[in-house]
This record gives C-alpha cells, structure tokens and sequence, in this order.
C-alpha cells in the first residue's frame, strides 16, 4: 500500500505559501501505515495536472488531491481528475443545499460556477466540507489507483481529512496498530541509578514506554512504541534512545536481548581481528570460561593461563619474581606484568590479567574485593585499573570478569 500526495497550486511553486497541507497528510498516512515515497506540487495547469496525475496513478495504489476544488477559474482539480477517470461529474444534494441556502442568507446571486463546489467525480464517495463550500470526494478504482481530494484552505483540508477522509482510508488500507521494542543495554550502572537519572524522561513519555531490567551485574531497558508500521515505531523509539544516550550513554554498551556485554565484546573483537588471551589468578578461568561461551571466539582466542600461585605466575607468563616479592601479587605491576607476558607467550594482539582479593579473607594485608586488572595491547604502554568489588567471593570474581570485558569495550 503506497500513496502519493500532489498539492496544486502555482503559489505553492513560487514559493508565495508553504505546503502545510502535504505535511499534515503525510503525517495522517504515517499513523495510518500506508507509506509515501513521493510527494508532487504542480501548478494551476490543466496539462501539467493532468501529467502528474498519470504518473502518480502508475506508482502508487492511492493518490491525494489537494487544491483547485474551488469555484474561481484557476480550479480545476476534479474536471481534470473526472477527465482522467472517464467518468462525469455529479451533484451533491446536500453540498449543493448548503451553497444555495449560504447565497440567500447572505442576499448574493449565486452564479454558475458556484455550483462547482457542489460536484464530485461519478462513482466516488463525497466528503463533506464541514469549514467550507467545496465537497472533497473518494473514489475506489478497479483497475487504477484509487483517489482522494481534498480542498486546498487549510481550515478544510485539517477537518475534512480528520473526520471525513481518515476512517474510509483506515477501513478501506489501514493496519492495526502491534508494538514494536528495542533492548538498549548497560553496564557499569546500577538499575536504581539509572532509573533515577531518566526518571524526568519515563515520566514525560506518552509515546513510548520505558521498562528497566536488572540483570547479573548489567541493566537493560526495554523500549517500546505502538504503531501501525516498523518505520513509525522506529522513529518513535529514535527519539527517546538518543535521549537516553545524551543522560546515561557513558554506560550504554549495546542493543538486543541476546547480546549481553561478553557477546557484545566478543563479538566486536572477532569483527575487529583482534586475537586475546589471558593470566588469570583470582578468577582462576572464569573469564575465559566466559568467553568460551560465545560461538566464534576460536577465531581470536588461542588459549591463555590460569596462574593461582605465585610459582604458576612466573613459570607460565613470566612475571619476574623481583616484582611479586617487592609489590606483592595485589599489585599494579604484578597485574601489568602478567598482562605483557600471558600476551607475549601466545603472541596475541590483547592480553588481559585478573589479580586481587576474593575473599572471604584478606590477602597480602588487602580487603576482599580489591582487584586489580591489567591490560596489554598491542605496542601500547601496558595499563592496569585498581577496582574495589562488594559481595561475596563468587560475587567478586563474576564482577571481576565483567570489569575485565568492559575494560576490553574501550
Ligand atoms: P478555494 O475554495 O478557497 O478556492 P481550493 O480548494 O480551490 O479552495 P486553492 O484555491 O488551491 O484551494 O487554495 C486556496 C488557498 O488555500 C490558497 O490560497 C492557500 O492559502 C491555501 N492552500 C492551498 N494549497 C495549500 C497547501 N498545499 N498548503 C497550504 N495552504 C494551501
Ligand atoms: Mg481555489
């Protein structure tokens, strides 16, 4: 279903007006779901009228009509139209009753061409003009596009399409409404947080509704519109994602509800070419684990380390025993260095180190939960971030692992 939308008028073409009418249409077709990939305006001429008539009819299944149905000289929509059908032009009782009863009130001689306003195309549905004179008319073709005109005075064009035009268009194409939703997803935020930030924003929608969700140690938010097609929901749910990025977007990782931050990550490193491994000592394998849970991950991931004890960590990726007897394995440098050598032995483009606490106990004098994850890449200068997690032991190594592939987003 495709309609087009010809405006006629030649103070249209000389730029005197501006085709408020087209757009107000437009907008009526897009909340119906009937789409629209032209709009055409043409000039008070018969020739081109006729023309633009023509083409519009071979590329569309409906084609509206507004200007020209009045009775001065320069209105000729509806004869053109009528002569383009084949078909004559008919009266309206009632529209001729109003224009006739409006002469007498006002004491003025009606003259021929007054009747004009009062004809409509034989075969087609007239609508009646409720803030004016001129009917506008429907006419459902068997073999060509079906037709609607409307008048060109804004006042009528708005009512006439609002209440005449619009409910024959919705039962004769229109589509029920189904809703449409998009999973924008978080980390580094909790679901309390990020629902007091954009608090302002769910209050203020009328259109689209916003459902947060907490899942293990990332948040996502359902976004949902209703509408009659894709295309309109989607601008709908445009509008409020780009809100939401502008409020919280420094935690914003990814869109679906599948693609949770290790899939994401992954996902973009197999895109990316970018091989990884790992030395991992409090987490004892769980991010490579982790990672071993998407499918693909052979392309980049070789295999890495699991270095628990502090003999495994110079045995296996080389840490030099100076800095674990000096700094400890709780360390920057430890985790710099078990970053750089992991990297190094499986001579990867990424290597990635986990060292720290996880409790319940404390370690080398440190607190459960302070981890400190280390990140070679490339010829890049090794870095290491120092994290300080809650919860429990499995807590804190599931959490580690999440810093681990949000360090690996950057
Ligand atoms: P009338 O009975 O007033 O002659 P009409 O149906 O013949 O109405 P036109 O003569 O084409 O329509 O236009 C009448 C007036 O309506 C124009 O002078 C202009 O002010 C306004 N108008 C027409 N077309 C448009 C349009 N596409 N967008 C906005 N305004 C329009
Ligand atoms: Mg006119």
């Amino acid at each position: 279903m495709q309609a087009e939308i010809i405006a006629v008028g030649t103070e249209i073409l000389l730029g005197q007006i501006t085709n408020t009418n087209s757009t107000y249409i437009a907008q009526g077709l897009a909340e119906l779901g009937i789409d629209s990939y032209y709009q055409t305006v043409v000039g008070d001429n018969p020739q081109r009228l006729s023309a633009v008539i023509e083409i519009a009819a071979q590329r569309n299944d409906l084609v509206i009509l507004t200007g020209g149905l009045g009775p001065t000289k320069d209105d000729l929509t509806k004869q053109t139209l009528a002569q383009y059908l084949n078909v004559a032009l008919v009266e309206s009782p009632s529209a001729m009753q109003k224009i006739t009863a409006w002469f007498a009130t006002n004491g003025k001689t009606m003259t021929a061409n007054n009747r004009l306003q009062a004809l409509y195309p034989d075969g087609a549905v007239p609508l009646t003009n409720h803030n004016g004179m001129a009917v506008g008319a429907f006419y459902q073709s068997v073999d060509s596009a079906d037709f609607l005109l409307l008048p060109g005075p804004p006042r009528e064009l708005t009512m006439m399409f609002d209440t005449e035009a619009k409910p024959k268009l919705a039962a004769a194409y229109g589509r029920q409404a189904q809703i449409y939703s998009r999973v924008m997803r978080f980390y580094g935020i909790s679901e309390s947080e990020l629902v007091t930030k954009l608090q302002p924003l769910i209050d203020g929608q009328t259109k689209v509704t916003i459902a947060p969700y907490a899942k293990t140690n990332e948040v996502t938010l359902r976004l949902s519109a209703q509408a009659v097609t894709e295309r309109v929901a989607k601008t709908m749910i445009d509008t409020v994602d780009q809100q939401i990025k502008a409020c919280v977007g420094t935690f914003f990782y990814g869109y679906g509800d599948d693609n949770s931050l290790v899939t994401t990550v992954i996902k973009q490193m197999i895109a990316a070419k970018l091989s990884l491994t790992a030395a991992e000592s409090l987490t004892a394998g769980l991010f490579q684990s982790t990672i071993g849970s998407v499918s693909g991950v052979s392309a980049i991931f070789p295999g890495g380390f699991v270095t628990y004890a502090n003999e495994a960590k110079h045995q296996l990726v080389n840490v030099p025993q100076a800095i674990i007897d000096t700094d400890g394995v709780v360390s920057k440098t430890t985790a710099q260095a078990m970053a750089v050598g992991a990297k190094k032995q499986l001579n990867t483009a990424v290597g990635v180190s986990f060292t720290g606490v996880a409790g319940p106990g404390t370690l080398e004098g440190q607190v459960a939960g302070t981890v400190w994850i280390g990140l070679a890449y490339r010829n890049q200068p090794v870095v290491a971030h120092q994290y300080h997690f809650a919860g429990n032991r499995q807590q804190i190594r599931e959490r580690s692992v999440m810093a681990g592939l949000d360090l690996l987003r950057h």
